[in-house]
């Protein structure tokens, strides 16, 4: 069972592309392992961006997040070190794409990420963060069926409540069906421009809809965020002192410290 594990297993999702899952992934694991966790990450996107992202050229990837849901190699099979010390990350590679037409019709098709790290190898790691695709295909329904909790980067623009309703219904549905503890770890704003009025707004419908489910710490648009993964580094690494990597420091304390709550009140 997942729930007797100490790790915690966040999947990181939205179904809309560009809305800064892999940067809030990469970003927030750093932020995490430079506090002292070990954090992994799983790339379960075809595109393999939070693979590239921490510097893992294609050719490095032998063995991948397909190998791991095809059951044919385990966790400590497919891990490699990133330039991050402390944080780990299984790839992805193009074959996911192909993860349908092979595991498709097995019965336990949506459980294949969640056996994979059900054993004492995912226990090495005391954050584990799932990069998932931008659609509600098998790759993400694995990603939620596998985890403790989903955290759910939102873009400040005009229909992001729009599609995190339906983001939430697939959440309600998951827990119903396949996992019932999944919980919603958070909603974090991203590519947050203070000088749009629009921007505001939305922030201040998402709070006022969501609450306190939805984090303090606002990511801000920030060039430096988005030129740092052409440099396979994390924008933590790559400039620290941007308002971008200081927004994922603070929403990594945040993480933390619900944690903390969320242990003191179990
Ligand atoms: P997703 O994984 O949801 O598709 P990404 O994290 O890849 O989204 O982000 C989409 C694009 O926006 C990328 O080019 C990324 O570098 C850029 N980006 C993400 N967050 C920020 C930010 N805070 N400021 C500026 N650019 C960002
Ligand atoms: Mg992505």
């Amino acid at each position: 069972m997942i729930g007797t594990k100490k790790n915690r297993v966040i999947t990181v999702a939205n179904q809309k592309g560009g809305v800064g899952k892999t940067t809030t992934a990469i970003n927030l694991a750093t932020a995490l392992a430079a506090i002292g966790e070990r954090v992994l990450i799983i790339d379960l996107d075809p595109q393999g961006n939070a693979s590239t992202g921490l510097g893992i050229s294609r050719k490095d990837r032998a063995h991948s997040s397909f190998d791991l849901l095809m059951g044919t190699h385990s966790v400590s099979q497919t891990v490699l070190k990133t330039v991050v010390p402390n944080l780990y990350i299984i790839p992805s590679t193009m074959d996911l794409l192909g993860i349908e037409m092979e595991i498709g019709q097995a019965s336990d098709r949506a459980f294949r990420l969640r056996r994979a790290i059900s054993g004492d190898e995912a226990l090495e790691y005391s954050y584990i963060l799932v990069d998932c695709p931008p659609s509600f295909n098998l790759l993400t329904i694995n990603a939620m069926a596998a985890a403790h909790s989903v955290l759910v980067p939102l873009q400040c623009e005009f229909f992001a409540l729009e599609g995190l309703s339906q983001l939430l219904e697939t959440v309600n549905e998951v827990r119903q069906s396949l996992n019932p503890q999944l919980d919603i770890q958070g909603i974090v704003l991203t590519m947050f421009d203070s000088r749009n009025n629009l921007a505001q707004q939305v922030v201040s419908d998402v709070r006022t809809h969501l609450g306190d489910k939805v984090y303090h710490t606002l990511i801000p648009r920030n060039v430096r965020v988005s030129e740092a993964p052409s440099y396979g580094k994390p924008a933590i690494l790559y400039d620290l002192k941007c308002a971008g990597s200081q927004a994922y420091l603070q929403l990594a304390s945040e993480v933390i410290q619900r944690e903390r709550q969320r242990k003191a009140a179990a």
